[in-house]
């Protein structure tokens, strides 16, 4: 899999399938979207709909394989431990990290050069529109993001068996 920012200059790439496509419509995503939208030159985050479709892939699997000195982290506020990655190059949103010790990174799905589809849809009672989502894959109206970003962990945690 190879990520590119919407310039060129910045490369990730992963090994392996993904573990989970997942687009979410919570306030935190939608607003990091429209905080890096805004940013002069921007690609589009967003999707149509106005959720933000991440692919999720394994930590120790992936690796920024270009242009590793333009990202940049940005957090929403000063306490969370979210992370939206930037490609200041051309302000193209890349991926989210996390402080903790999450061991997956969600990759802007985007950016993505041959993307997967999404499997599920998450926090859809946040979206502006919710006849706009797609029907496609489940979705769950959401309860925390911090709640559904925990039950990710842990339902990736027991795949892996940790
Ligand atoms: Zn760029
Ligand atoms: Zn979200």
């Amino acid at each position: 899999m190879i990520a590119r920012c919407a310039c060129g200059s910045v490369e990730y790439e992963a090994t392996g399938d993904p573990i989970l496509g997942v687009a979410c419509y919570c306030d935190d995503c939608q607003e990091g979207a429209r905080r890096i939208e805004a940013l002069p030159g921007a690609p589009p985050v967003r999707d149509p709909d106005g959720g933000v479709s991440y692919i999720l892939y394994r930590k120790d699997r992936f690796r920024c394989t270009k242009g590793g000195d333009r990202l940049q982290s940005h957090k929403m506020r000063p306490k969370t431990d979210t992370n939206r990655v930037v490609a200041s190059c051309c302000n193209s949103a890349m991926a989210m990290t996390f402080d903790d010790s999450k061991h997956w990174v969600p990759v802007i799905r985007a950016r993505l050069s041959d993307p997967p589809p999404v499997d599920m849809r998450i926090c859809t009672k946040f979206a502006a529109d919710a006849a706009a989502i797609p029907r496609d894959v489940p979705a769950y109206p959401g309860f925390s993001v911090r709640f559904i970003w925990k039950l990710l962990g842990s339902r990736l945690a027991m795949l892996f068996g940790r």
